[in-house]
């Protein structure tokens, strides 16, 4: 019996969220309320079961060190290349091609400059409200520490900026913000989020695995 992919109902992806540090547990929830299952990720091998992935916001420098123990980076870099994945402020830096202030790796998905640290000093955190292209108006922003993209490549959609600068992108099967979403009750983010990795589920073939 064949069984084209737009007649199939809205599945419930499962969605990791990389729980090494950072805000993960509030990700879960938001996926949650956005339609998702959520997962905690902390070994490579927790990667095989999921249709994406969050990398939350933290501290990007302790999240390489961690990454860099047990080949856990190249299998995030793996699969990153592959399935929908969406990084939040240090998950951004993380995502990035080229990262500043100071320059340090990453897994090069985002086709971006991102600048870290850029409003300044650990007590210049603010919550801001900033017109997006997200369908329901305006969306308030907790910034922490922020990084700023202040490059982007042709191939990436730009959702939202805060003072001319992009603060919301998409590109392809990758998602970045340099807020946090998941400290606001709104969740147009995630839902966005977890459409994209619906729409990617069904692009793939029925085999299944990838
Ligand atoms: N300043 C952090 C970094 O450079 C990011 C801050 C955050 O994720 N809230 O990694």
């Amino acid at each position: 019996m064949t069984n084209p992919p737009e007649t199939q109902p809205a599945s419930i992806p499962r969605i990791g969220v990389l729980a090494i540090q950072g805000d993960y547990d509030a990700h879960a929830e938001a996926l949650r309320e956005a339609g998702a299952e959520p997962i905690l990720v902390r070994k490579p091998e927790e990667l095989a079961g999921i249709d994406g992935l969050i990398i939350p916001g933290g501290e990007s420098t302790t999240f390489l060190k961690f990454l860099e123990r047990g080949g856990f980076l190249d299998s995030l870099r793996d699969f990153v290349r592959r399935k929908p994945t969406f990084g939040t402020c240090a998950g951004c830096i993380l995502l990035a091609t080229e990262v500043t202030h100071p320059p340090q790796a990453s897994l090069g998905v985002l086709d971006a400059t991102v600048e870290r640290n850029a409003y300044g000093r650990q007590i210049d955190s603010s919550i801001q409200t900033s017109d997006t292209e997200l369908p329901g108006g305006p969306l308030e922003m907790v910034y922490i520490r922020a990084p700023r993209i202040v490059k982007t490549g042709e191939g990436v959609q730009v959702l939202a900026h805060r003072d001319g600068f992009p603060v919301l992108v998409e590109q392809g099967h990758i998602m970045a913000a340099t807020f946090h979403p998941e400290l606001s009750s709104d969740r147009r983010v995630h839902e966005r989020f977890v459409e994209l990795v619906r729409d990617w589920l069904r692009r793939q073939p029925r085999s299944g695995k990838s």
